[in-house]
């Protein structure tokens, strides 16, 4: 059997360009045979997830959707992709629902961030490292200016919770996570994400 494959997430808050570097890497030679994907996945419990990204719905109900599509994800896609040996880079993951419903449901319960990781505890599958894109909001926020229909989740106020609740884990848990400054031209980050990824496969 070969031995499996590393697991790689993306994380920071809307505008940080994960997107962008994920593009940029799905394109580059070096990762040819990675599997990229990305939560909400494309699956019908993800369209579920942005239909209630998108509507009043309540937050309880918001981040069960969303879990259930990690689930759908992690049995679907990411288990049988790393057993088979293959690199997987996921742009968001777990992350994005501790640091965002860490928002949504502070005034539910007094450490949202744990109560969402204890659920996530026996099933959920833990990154071999996480790369988090750290950028001021309201910059990350004006990039996003041009992209037309904003969701609930790109406020500034909401979003300077969100990158506090990233700095958060990633202090919690120096060894699988490194924080970029995503403050920078694109090529920087991209030469910083390659030569991260590299050093861990
Ligand atoms: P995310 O996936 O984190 O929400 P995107 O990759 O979609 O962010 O980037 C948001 C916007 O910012 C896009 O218009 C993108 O072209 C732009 N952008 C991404 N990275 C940078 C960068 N390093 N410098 C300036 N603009 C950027």
């Amino acid at each position: 059997m070969s031995a499996k494959g590393k697991f790689i997430t993306l994380e920071g808050i809307d505008g940080s360009g994960k997107s962008t570097i994920a593009k940029l890497l799905a394109s580059n030679p070096d990762f040819s045979d990675f599997v990229f994907t990305r939560e909400p996945t494309e699956t019908w419990i993800g369209e579920a997830v942005n239909r209630a990204i998108h509507s009043d719905t309540d937050s309880i109900a918001e981040l069960l959707l969303f879990t259930a599509d990690h689930a759908e994800h992690i049995s679907k896609l990411l288990k049988p992709s790393l057993d088979e040996g293959k690199n997987v880079i996921s742009d968001r993951y777990s992350g994005s629902r501790y640091a965002y419903q860490g928002m949504t449901l502070a005034d539910k319960f007094e450490d949202p961030m744990q109560w969402i990781q204890d659920i996530h505890s026996g099933w959920s599958l833990d990154p071999d490292l996480t790369i988090l894109f750290d950028i001021d909001p309201a910059i990350a926020v004006e990039r996003c200016g041009n992209r037309g229909e904003k969701t609930k989740f790109e406020k500034i106020s909401f979003l300077e919770g969100v990158r506090e609740n990233y700095l958060r884990l990633a202090n919690e848990n120096p060894a699988k996570f490194s924080v970029i400054n995503a403050n920078r031209p694109v090529d920087e980050i991209e030469s910083d994400v390659v030569e991260l990824i590299l050093s861990i496969i």
